[in-house]
Order: C-alpha cells, then sequence, then structure tokens
C-alpha cells in the first residue's frame, strides 16, 4: 500500500505530539505517586512516633485497650512490641495473634537505625505501607501501616482526568496535523497532478502554484520545460513538414526533365528522322542531362551546407580577383543579351571560403543575367571598416514585394517557366543564404518590380572580424 505524503506528514506529526503527551502524561503520574507516599510515610511516621510517646506504660491489657481504640479511630494497623514481645498487633477490629512481626522487614531494619519503612504485599489487604520506630533509651517498638491503595484514590481519580486530556489532545493534534500536512502538500499535489497531465501528453497544460517558495519554483521549471519540450516537438513537425515538401519538390523537378529525356532518346531510335532533327533531339536531350546533373550538384551541395558544420574552409584571398574569374565565364551570355556587366573593383582582401564565395557569386550574378533584359548589372566591393559588403545590382524585372520574403526558399520562384528556361534548380538563392549564414552573415535583397534588384551582404577582413554583420 501506497502512503501519500500527506498522510506521512500527519502521522509523523501524530507520533512525535503523541509521544511528548503520552511522556509528560506518564511523568506526571510518577511524581505524583511518588510525592504522595512520601507524604503518606511523613505522616505515618508522625503518628508512630506520637504513640510512641503517648502510648501509656501500664498494664499490657490497657494497652492493649488503648491501642485498638485508636487502630479504629486512624484507620491504622498498629504494632507495639516491648522487650522483643508483641503486645498488640490490630488492624479493624482485627487482633492479630500470629508472630512475624519481628521478620518484617521494616522491624527487622531497626536492628541498625531507629526508623524503617516497607511496602508489600498482605494476603487479604493487598499493598500496605509500613513505617516503624524504635525508641533509643527503651525497648519498645512502634509500627504503624496503612493500605497503600487509599493514597491513590485521589490519582487513581485524576489518572482518567488525565487520560482524557491526553486523548483529547492528541485529537486535537490530529486534527490540527491534518490541516497544517493539506496546506503544506497542496502545491506538492498541484505539482505531481500537472506533471502527469504534461506526462501524459497535454504540452500546452500549466501548473499554477501561487507560493513563493522553492516549489513555486519547482513548478515553474516543469512548466518551462514543459513549454521547451512543446516548442522543440513543434519544431521538428515543422522540419518534418518541410521535408516532406522538399522530397515532393524534388520528386517533381527530377520527373520533368527524365521524361523529356525519354521522348528525346526514344525519338532518337526512330529510324525516320533526319540528320537535322536528329541533332537537334540530341541537342535537347543533352539540355534535360545537365539540368539533371545541376539539379543533383544543387541538392548535393544543400544537403551537405544542412548537415555538415565543417563545410568552410577559411582562407584569405582576394575577393576581386574571384569576381574577375566567375564573371568572365558569365560574361558572353551577358554579352550575348547586349548586357553590360560592370565589376571594376580595387583588390580587396576577405576571410572566407573561396569555393563558397564562387558558387554565391555564380548564382548571384547569372541570376542577375537570366532575370534582366537590358541595362546594366554591377558587382561591387565597398569596404565598411573591418567588412566588405558584396553587392550585386541589376536593371532587371525586379522581383514583387509579395514574392521578396520568399525567394530564399528551396525550389521557389515567381516565373517558373522562365527559371527553367533559363536552366535555373529553384534552388541557387537558397544555397546562397546558407553559405552567408555558414559565414555568419546575412544576405539582404532590395528589389521593385521593373526597375532592378540588389542582392548584398558582409563578409569579414580578417580573422577576428568574422562575427556580426555590417
Ligand atoms: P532559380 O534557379 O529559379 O534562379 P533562385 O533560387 O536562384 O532559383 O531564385 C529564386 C527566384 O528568385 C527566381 O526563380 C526568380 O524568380 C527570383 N530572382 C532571383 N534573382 C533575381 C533577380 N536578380 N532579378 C529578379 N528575380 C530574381
Amino acid at each position: 500500500m501506497r502512503i501519500g505524503i500527506r498522510a506521512r506528514i500527519t502521522l509523523t506529526f501524530l507520533a512525535l505530539v503523541g509521544l511528548g503527551i503520552l511522556s509528560t502524561g506518564a511523568y506526571t503520574i510518577l511524581v505524583l505517586r511518588r510525592n504522595i507516599t512520601e507524604q503518606a510515610l511523613r505522616r505515618l511516621h508522625q503518628e508512630a512516633a506520637w504513640v510512641l510517646v503517648e502510648s501509656p506504660r501500664w498494664d499490657p491489657e490497657s494497652i492493649r485497650q488503648w491501642a485498638r481504640s485508636l487502630s479504629l479511630q486512624l484507620d491504622r494497623r498498629i504494632t507495639i512490641a516491648v522487650s522483643g514481645q508483641v503486645l498488640v498487633d490490630v488492624y479493624r477490629r482485627a487482633e492479630l495473634q500470629e508472630g512475624g512481626v519481628f521478620e518484617a522487614p521494616e522491624v527487622r531494619a531497626l536492628r541498625e537505625g531507629l526508623s524503617a519503612h516497607s511496602r508489600r504485599e498482605e494476603p487479604g489487604w493487598g499493598p500496605m505501607i509500613y513505617v516503624a520506630l524504635r525508641a533509643r533509651d527503651q525497648d519498645r517498638i512502634v509500627r504503624i501501616g496503612m493500605p497503600e491503595r487509599e493514597l491513590f484514590v485521589l490519582v487513581q481519580q485524576m489518572r482518567w482526568v488525565i487520560y482524557s486530556g491526553m486523548l483529547f489532545s492528541l485529537l486535537l493534534t490530529a486534527l490540527a496535523s491534518w490541516i497544517v500536512s493539506n496546506r503544506v502538500t497542496e502545491p506538492i499535489r498541484q505539482i505531481a497532478r500537472g506533471a502527469r497531465t504534461i506526462a501524459e501528453g497535454d504540452l500546452a497544460h500549466r501548473i499554477v502554484v501561487r507560493q513563493r517558495t522553492e516549489l513555486g519554483d519547482l513548478a515553474e521549471d516543469v512548466n518551462r520545460m514543459a513549454e521547451r519540450l512543446r516548442s522543440q516537438i513543434q519544431e521538428l513537425r515543422r522540419l518534418a513538414q518541410l521535408q516532406n515538401e522538399f522530397l515532393g519538390n524534388v520528386s517533381h523537378e527530377v520527373k520533368n526533365p527524365l521524361f523529356a529525356l525519354q521522348g528525346y532518346v526514344e525519338a532518337l531510335a526512330s529510324e525516320t528522322l533526319s540528320e537535322e532533327q536528329r541533332r537537334e533531339f540530341a541537342r535537347r536531350a543533352l539540355r534535360n542531362v545537365e539540368r539533371l546533373n545541376r539539379l543533383f550538384s544543387d541538392l548535393i551541395e544543400i544537403s551537405r551546407l544542412e548537415y555538415r558544420e565543417d563545410v568552410l574552409h577559411r582562407e584569405l584571398f582576394d575577393l576581386q580577383e574571384l569576381v574577375r574569374e566567375v564573371v568572365e565565364t558569365i560574361l558572353p551570355r551577358a554579352q550575348a543579351k547586349g548586357l553590360e556587366l560592370h565589376y571594376d573593383n580595387p583588390p580587396t582582401l576577405v576571410y572566407a571560403d573561396r569555393l563558397r564565395m564562387q558558387q554565391v557569386l555564380v548564382n548571384l550574378i547569372e541570376n542577375a543575367v537570366a532575370y534582366t533584359d537590358a541595362g546594366h548589372i554591377w558587382v561591387r566591393l565597398l569596404r565598411r571598416g573591418e567588412r566588405v559588403i558584396v553587392e550585386v545590382e541589376d536593371t532587371g524585372r525586379g522581383i514583387a514585394p509579395e514574392h521578396l520574403p520568399r525567394i530564399f526558399d528551396r525550389f521557389y520562384r515567381v516565373d517558373k517557366a522562365r527559371s527553367r528556361r533559363e536552366g535555373g534548380t529553384g534552388l541557387g538563392l537558397s544555397i546562397v543564404k546558407k553559405i552567408v549564414e555558414a559565414h555568419g552573415s546575412r544576405v539582404e535583397v532590395w528589389s521593385r518590380p521593373g526597375q532592378g534588384s540588389r542582392f548584398w551582404f558582409a563578409l569579414p577582413t580578417r580573422p577576428e572580424a568574422e562575427e556580426g554583420q555590417g
């Protein structure tokens, strides 16, 4: 059987107080009995002394008479012995003839002293107490006895008063300790109930304990724990959902080029194709293979950035040199569209991962070329104290405000058809974002439909200044 904390406290309290009450009661009765016995012995002693002095010196018969009436008056056993002979031993009209007086302990003890007392069981009378005295100069002994029970009649009565008082205070203690332990353990029970509710899955449940004690703190801690758990579970659910969406997107993105590829390859197998058609289909099939290739490279890149922490290999290098390298590979496409690409910057040292920065620049500049029909593209490196702002700006079609917050999401495209035509995978900007964030920075964008777009982020110029963003 399980005993709850409330019952435990009550029982402990009750046991302690009960022990206290019992021992006090027992001690009181003990002291009382001792005092009364002492008092009685003193009185018997006085009486015996009086008898010793006052007992007449006449003939034995007169002494017996005198002792008998005195025994009745005082209700005492009175024994008088002279010269080793018992003159009288009387109690309640009973004349006691048998000997044994000189064997009684209190009388035997008189050989050593002038007074002695004892307590013993007497058949028929119960416990008796005796005081015996011996006269100093005479050979005379007086013993006075009385039943002990008479002494304790009062104590007996008082004992019941004490017992009932003890019982009453025990009941009172039980009630008080129940109330107190109830109040003390209420918050504990609240916390236990709340924790159980939370453990059963209701993570939104809150424990309310209005007590500014450790228990209040405990309730708060449990609440905080539940809240954290809840947000973590929510985050996990969100991630699982994102993962699902991502998988759906991936299979969708893969299916299209794969079908196209299948179509072109099947067509190529036909005997009736002209040389011209065959070349065209082969070209188209190749374009789809390239698209798949790009898609998988981007996917691998994303998962690498997502799941590995040691993806960055930073070094100090001249970013302008990298800009020139990247622009030179894209320049033919820009020139084919009649775009002017400006990328003249002074040598600019940055502390970053060169290969990743190449990916970022390729993605941003390719986008600028892809989504700009006429005008200019600028690639700027602007020194700002310990940082360099990298900026790619175009005079292209721009992005409507409602799309802006989502362009960094995976597979998000404003104009799907155009993106596909330009060979985009919809993953470019999300890769850019991840790489820049891995550098401790953030990509910003400004864009207005019809006017153009500007993407920028900051990079540190040396290892110490890599945190934060300008
Ligand atoms: P994509 O492979 O489709 O280019 P990105 O992730 O690189 O994918 O870009 C997401 C979308 O953001 C693009 O589909 C395009 O609609 C828009 N976008 C990106 N860069 C520009 C830009 N410089 N001008 C206008 N729109 C842009």
